[in-house]
C-alpha cells in the first residue's frame, strides 16, 4: 500500500508554537544545518541519529531541487530546530494539533528567524519517512521563496517523493485508479485546497498518491535536469503551467498534455 500520512505545513499561529521554544532542561544538539531539541539526556543517541539523518537528507534533497550545496543556506542562526516531544500526548497538548497529526513543518521563518520541525518520540517512522518529508517542505519553499504560491500537489508531490519508505513504488495502483476514472484531474489538481477537503478522507489520500505518482513520473521520465529547470523557473515567478511548459516543451506544454503523457506511461502498469 501506498503509505500516506497526514504531515502538513503550518503557520504559526496555528501551531502553537515556534522557533524560541525552548523549554528549561531539554537538550539541544547541533550540528551544521540543524538543532535537534529533546526533553530527556536519554535521548542522546536517538538525537545524534536524527540529526545524521537530517544532514545526508539536506544534501540529498537540495541536490535534487537544484540548490547549489555550496550555498550553505542554514547554517548558524538560521539553522532548522527539530523539536522532538517526548510522546503524543505532550505535542498534541503545546502544538495545538490534531491526535492523528505525526508531525509538522513550519515555513514562517521571516518572522521566527529559524525554521522548525516539530514531531514527538516513537513514531517508527520519522527517521525514513517524517523527517525527509517535512525537510523537502522546508528546502523547496526556501528555494522558490517564501513569497511565491508553489502548487500544494507539487509540494506535497517532492516531499513524499524523498521519502526513504521501501516499497512505496505502486504504480501498477495507480495505474488501475486512472483506467477506472478514480483521479482528480490534473486541471483540479492544481488547484486543489486541502483544508476545503479535510473531512473527505477519500479525496485526500487520492490526492496525496496522485501528487507522488506526477512528481515521480516527471522525474522518472525526463530526468533530473529538466526537473531542476521546473523549480529554478517556478523560483523566477512562473506559474506551474508556465514553468512546465518552459521546461519540458515540446514534449509538455500544458496540464492536459501532462496528464495525456502520464496516462500513456501508466498504462505499461497495468
Ligand atoms: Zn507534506
Amino acid at each position: 500500500m501506498v503509505s500516506f500520512l497526514f504531515l502538513g505545513m503550518i503557520g504559526p499561529v496555528q501551531a502553537g508554537i515556534d522557533s524560541s521554544f525552548e523549554p528549561a532542561g531539554w537538550l539541544k544538539f547541533a550540528g551544521d544545518h540543524f538543532v535537534v531539541l529533546c526533553s530527556s539526556s536519554d535521548d542522546e543517541d536517538l538525537a545524534q541519529d536524527i540529526l545524521n539523518h537530517a544532514e545526508d537528507y539536506y544534501n540529498d534533497i537540495a541536490d535534487d531541487i537544484g540548490y547549489s550545496r555550496y550555498q550553505n543556506f542554514w547554517t548558524w542562526d538560521d539553522r532548522v530546530k527539530i523539536i522532538l516531544f517526548p510522546d503524543q500526548g505532550s505535542y498534541v497538548r503545546v502544538t495545538g494539533q490534531p491526535p492523528w497529526s505525526a508531525g509538522f513543518a513550519s515555513m514562517y521563518s521571516e518572522l521566527f528567524k529559524s525554521r522548525i520541525i516539530v514531531s514527538y518520540k516513537g513514531q517508527r517512522n520519522f527517521l525514513e519517512v517524517i523527517l525527509p518529508h517535512e525537510i523537502t517542505h522546508l528546502i523547496l519553499h526556501d528555494f522558490i521563496g517564501l513569497g511565491r504560491p508553489i502548487p500544494r500537489f507539487f509540494d506535497e508531490g517532492v516531499a513524499q517523493l524523498e521519502q526513504k519508505d521501501a516499497g512505496a513504488n505502486r504504480m501498477d495502483i495507480m495505474a488501475r485508479m486512472i483506467t477506472g476514472g478514480k483521479i482528480i484531474p490534473l486541471q483540479d489538481l492544481l488547484a486543489y485546497n486541502l483544508m476545503a477537503h479535510r473531512n473527505d478522507a477519500l479525496s485526500v489520500s487520492i490526492f496525496y498518491v496522485e501528487s507522488l505518482y506526477i512528481v515521480d513520473f516527471l522525474v522518472k521520465t525526463y530526468g533530473k535536469d529538466a526537473f531542476k529547470d521546473l523549480c529554478r523557473h517556478l523560483r523566477d515567478g512562473d506559474s506551474f503551467e508556465q514553468a512546465l511548459k518552459s521546461s519540458y516543451y515540446p514534449t509538455i506544454d500544458s496540464m492536459q498534455t501532462l496528464q495525456e503523457k502520464w496516462f500513456d506511461y501508466a498504462k505499461q502498469y497495468l
